[in-house]
């Protein structure tokens, strides 16, 4: 399970760490297998870095203390050198304690993953939610899922723990049938999807021996949120309409 904790700024920042914070004890008070996952902007990056570096070590410091992890999720492409940044200091500080996020639909994303990698940095490998410009990124759909089965061969192959993120039936057979023909076990990944999409492929992957970790968001800006992935790509409204049937 990944805890992603939806709240809203106020002025001093400190309120998603102290939740956050909150979130690891009661994780470790529970002995979950579970992390915590964050977006920088939310721990005050646009207003003072040296402020959310220093609330994102906290974090670190409690989830290695507990044997867990904190996961910071990669926003749009304006972010990108800034939060690998800021990763790239948390795995300095707390070796393999982070992982970063890193998004197929981004040209940048095989450099990026092979520093990460060599770093032993842990990622998890999305296609990429915002809408991003045709000169940084891939605009049609087969070049993202290309990109995305070539990247997540390169992370399979060179990785520390990644994480293949995507609801994607085409993408996960992909995955299945690299894993078996490459002998890769279980242990050395994960897959991850959000809470309650595709509960079926979940269901198919836990019970064929593979690790699945879920995507939790909660808390008290739920609908922001929840707004904010409709508004990232109006299709989601039609996937969950799907979904709802489907479930
Ligand atoms: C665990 C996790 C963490 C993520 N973290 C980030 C991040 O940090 N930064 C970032 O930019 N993006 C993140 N994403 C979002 C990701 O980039 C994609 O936008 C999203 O996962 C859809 O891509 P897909 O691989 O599932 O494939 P798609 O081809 O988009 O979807 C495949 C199928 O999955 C289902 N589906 C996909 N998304 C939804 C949905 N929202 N609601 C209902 N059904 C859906 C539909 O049936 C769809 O046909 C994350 C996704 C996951 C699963």
């Amino acid at each position: 399970m990944i805890i992603s904790g939806k709240t809203c700024l106020r002025s001093t920042r400190r309120r998603p760490r102290a939740i956050h914070l909150a979130a690891l004890a009661q994780i470790a008070a529970a002995q979950l297998p579970a992390t915590v996952s964050i977006k920088l902007t939310q721990f005050g990056l646009d207003v003072s870095p040296e402020a959310c570096e220093a609330n994102v070590l906290a974090l670190a410091e409690r989830a290695a203390a507990m044997q867990s992890r904190i996961e910071i999720d990669m926003e749009s492409s304006d972010y990108t050198d800034r939060t690998l940044a800021i990763v790239n200091r948390v795995q300095d500080r707390f070796p393999g304690y982070v992982r970063a996020v890193i998004q197929a639909y981004l040209y940048r994303s095989e450099n990026d993953i092979r520093m990460l990698s060599s770093r032993g940095i842990p990622v998890r490998l999305c296609k990429g939610a915002y809408h991003e410009p045709a000169a940084v990124a891939f605009e049609r759909k087969p070049d993202v899922d290309a990109n995305y089965v070539k990247l997540m061969k390169l992370l399979l192959a060179e990785g520390n723990c990644p994480a293949i993120a995507s609801h994607d039936e085409n993408i996960v057979r992909e995955a299945e049938r690299h894993i078996r023909e490459q002998k890769i076990g279980a242990e050395r990944f994960e897959f991850q999807m959000l809470y309650g999409i595709r509960r079926d492929l979940q269901r198919e992957l836990v019970s064929q021996g593979f690790r699945l970790r879920l995507y939790v968001p909660y808390g008290d800006a739920w609908y922001p949120y929840f707004m904010r992935r409709l508004a990232e790509r109006p299709a989601n409204l039609i996937f969950l309409a799907k979904n709802l049937v489907r479930s």
